[in-house]
């Protein structure tokens, strides 16, 4: 009889059997479709023995020092400040734009206090901001939301900005310094040897058994479990009852060059070439060594496997009848990107995570997120498809890490 059966074992469902051993000595059952845990953060290691991302690559930034210190017991971390290039009109420029965009693609000398005014001239303030266009056409006008903007959204969402809220877009910030960073979070790291070796950290539990290569409802019916905790997509969960929620797919185009470096930074973005949004390079994330590099190219798809909620005011109303139903379901939590339907980074669903066990618990999240440091034995994988072996043996086979850092 297990206490509890956990649907998915990304963020949400692996924090949650973590906190649920760990904390509350409840048994827990994590199955997962995949033959792997880590969800979409996954990282392995490549035929050429480079770790890769395999479903694109993943940055850990937060400004929670709550979970930033909880999934510190779990792993160490590689400082890591992400950079962006965008590829316009022949030159790669930062991105978010700041002064050295803005320079470097005009031949100008501005500087930071000239910014402002620079915007100010070619900025079109919208008195309504409705739309993704409405905010970058409002901040930067017109001719730098075509440059780096309207294409690379189309792409991204096979809709124009002009059809997406407000929010995908205000994720954009623009800077009148030279700052370069993407991320402005106070905490910016990468876990030193991998999200997945995270991931075996966090479910080292003898209470944690594993199911990989399985779905939820090839075993619902015979296991034995007392409540029911649900990563996987909400629609799905309700047999599709009010119809599909919209989601953005990807199709992940994996390489390895014989070169040791191919571009300056991990991600350049092509908001107006070829078909690929983006091009990633992993060893500028993980610090790694080697003489050939890995690198991904990512196309959008609207069909796939989901993995972007489309921000849609329609999208929002279709999910909240299935939000209604999912609150009728007292044995079931419902928790994660896809069953929240919530374009959440990494750091956002850990702290939903924790605050959905902090109920279960009826404690204070920062009572109850504290991980206790004891470390138990490897905790069992139950491989039905394939062959059984502990967790900890999963990335055994694989180099470590040679980190720069
Ligand atoms: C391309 C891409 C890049 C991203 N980059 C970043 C980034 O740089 N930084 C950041 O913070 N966040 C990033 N994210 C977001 C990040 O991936 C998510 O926040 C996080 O992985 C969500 O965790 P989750 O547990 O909610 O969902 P998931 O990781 O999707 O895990 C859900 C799991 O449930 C399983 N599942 C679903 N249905 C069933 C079923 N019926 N039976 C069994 N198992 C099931 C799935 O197989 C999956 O493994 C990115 C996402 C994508 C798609």
């Amino acid at each position: 009889m297990f206490d509890y059966l956990i649907v998915g074992a990304g963020f949400a469902g692996s924090v949650l059997a973590e906190r649920l051993a760990r904390g509350s000595n409840k048994k827990v059952l994590l199955v997962d479709r995949r033959p792997h845990i880590g969800g979409n953060a996954y990282d392995c290691y490549d035929d050429a023995g480079i770790l890769i991302h395999k479903y694109g690559p993943h940055i850990f930034h937060t400004n929670s020092r709550e979970v930033f210190e909880y999934l510190s017991t779990f792993t160490r971390w590689r400082p890591y400040e992400h950079r962006v290039r965008a590829s316009v009109d022949g030159q790669l420029v930062p991105i978010p734009i700041n002064l050295d965009t803005i320079n470097q693609l005009y031949g100008l000398k501005l500087t930071s206090l000239e910014m402002e005014g620079f915007f100010a001239s070619v900025a079109e303030p919208r008195e309504v901001v409705r739309t993704s266009e409405d905010v970058v056409v409002g901040r930067v006008g017109r001719e730098l939301y075509e440059k780096f903007f309207r294409g690379y959204t189309r792409k991204q969402w096979g809709l124009d900005p002009s059809q997406l809220d407000a929010m995908v877009t205000a994720r954009v910030p623009v800077r009148t310094n030279r700052d370069d960073r993407y991320f402005a979070d106070t905490y910016q790291a990468m876990p030193l040897r991998g999200y997945t070796r995270m991931f075996e950290n966090l479910l080292d539990h003898d209470n944690v058994k594993i199911l990989l290569n399985t779905d939820y409802r090839e075993i619902v019916d015979v296991i034995p479990y007392e409540k029911m905790i649900y990563t996987g997509p909400v629609d799905e969960f309700f047999d599709y009852r009010y119809g599909k929620l919209p989601y953005r797919s990807l199709r992940f185009e994996h390489e390895t060059v014989n070169q040791e470096w191919v571009q300056p930074v991990a991600v350049v973005n092509y908001p107006n070439e070829h078909l690929y949004t983006r091009v990633t390079e992993f060893k500028h994330l993980t610090g790694q060594e080697h003489r050939k590099s890995s690198l991904v190219y990512e196309y959008p798809l609207a069909e796939g496997d989901p993995y972007y909620p489309v921000p849609r005011p329609e999208n929002n109303e279709l999910y909240k009848k299935y939000q209604a139903l999912a609150e009728e379901r007292s044995d079931v939590h419902f928790v994660g990107r896809l069953a929240t339907y919530k374009y959440y980074n990494m750091d956002q669903v850990v702290a939903q995570a924790l605050s959905v066990y902090a109920r279960i618990v009826g404690q204070k999240r920062s009572e109850a997120t504290r991980a206790e440091a004891q470390r138990p034995a490897a905790p069992t994988v139950l491989t039905p498809r394939k062959e059984r072996r502990p967790a900890a043996s999963v990335l055994a086979e694989a180099p470590a890490v040679r980190t720069g850092a």
